[in-house]
């Protein structure tokens, strides 16, 4: 029988993981009764600060039931998500999923007969969310459009919700980069791929436990890991200044030689401050690259494993 494991990313979810946890293992006894297969599951706990692991404690087997992991920091859903496969790698398939039930766990069974059609990545795709129109689903759309804008990939209605191989989970592992975007990546990667749509399903917690403060700086991040096309931004704010001073410059001279030039105070001010801001802006954009750089440079690692409290981890199977 193949192995496959579900790799869950968790940060402060003690208020719903007992009962997310619960559907996913149900799914999961499941597929094993039919003979398909029996999932290891793994959490990731993503430093967590709201006492998840004694919750998880409290109605379930670690290192039989499920299998727990925990970073000594909050890193990050991408680090959980990178240190969810890395532990995972020699599985015959790996699914990540949310740990908030927003993922169906129901789709797991049809992600697996895709795998085993011979598609080495299967993605589930959002058709629909159930929850209402909020700012931040805004915010969503104008970085999914930004993020096509200057990447070409349509990232709009991808989810974390994947399953990859054996072959998709080592590529993945192997790309250099310290700072990764999952989704973007794997779409990226462009290995043999099968599409399953879902309805993102209205959940007891509240729509995200991202800040916006986080959700910017994610966003940042994900583009700027993804795509240098803003730098671009910076070359094309030049040329516009500079076809923008051509024409004021000509008609500063054509007026000094006809003498009708007026004192233009206004202008002036006008010029420094467009021409201020964009100086601030596009050093701003390329302040956010060199940050990039200088991270990935520093080499250290996305995460770090807390030993401690990771007695119960799987071991990767090699
Ligand atoms: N998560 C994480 N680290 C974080 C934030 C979130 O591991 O810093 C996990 C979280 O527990 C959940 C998944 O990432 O399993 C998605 O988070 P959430 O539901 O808050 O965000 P959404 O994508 O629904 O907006
Ligand atoms: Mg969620």
């Amino acid at each position: 029988m193949k192995t496959v494991a579900l790799v869950i990313p968790v940060f402060n979810e003690s208020a719903h993981i007992v009962e997310s946890l619960a559907a996913i293992l149900a799914v999961c006894r499941q597929l094993a009764r039919e003979s398909r297969c029996e999932p290891d599951v793994l959490l990731v706990d993503d430093g967590s600060t709201d006492g998840v692991l004694a919750v998880l404690k409290t109605r379930f087997e670690l290192g039989r039931d499920v299998h727990y992991l925990r970073l000594n920091a909050n890193y990050g859903k991408e680090a959980a998500i990178c240190a969810g496969l890395a532990t995972m790698r020699g599985y015959d398939a790996v699914i990540v999923m949310d740990s908030d039930l927003q993922h169906p766990p129901a789709l797991i069974g049809q992600m697996l007969a895709l795998w085993q059609q011979g598609n080495s990545v299967v993605s589930a795709r959002i058709f629909s969310r159930c929850s209402k129109k909020t700012v931040k689903g805004l915010g969503r759309s104008v970085f999914y459009s930004l993020f096509r804008l200057c990447s070409g990939f349509d990232l709009r209605n991808e989810s974390d919700f994947k399953l990859l191989d054996k072959s998709a989970v080592d590529f993945y592992l192997t790309l250099p980069e310290k700072s990764k975007y999952f989704r973007g990546l794997v779409h990226w990667m462009n290995f043999p791929t099968a599409i399953v749509d879902f309805e993102v399903p209205v959940v007891a917690k509240p729509d995200s436990s991202w800040t916006f403060v986080k959700l910017f700086q994610y966003a940042i991040r994900s583009v700027t890991t993804f795509t240098a096309l803003p730098l671009q931004i910076v070359t094309i704010f030049g040329v516009l200044t500079f076809l923008l001073s051509l024409v004021i410059g000509g008609k500063a001279v054509y007026d000094k030689m006809t003498g009708t030039a007026l004192d233009g105070f206004s202008t002036v001010i006008l010029l420094l401050l467009i021409i201020g801001s964009v100086l601030m802006f596009s050093l701003g954009l390329i302040g956010v690259y060199i940050a990039r750089i200088y991270e990935e440079i520093k080499g250290r690692p996305a995460y770090i494993i807390d030993h401690g409290a990771s007695m119960v981890r799987l071991d990767a199977k090699s």
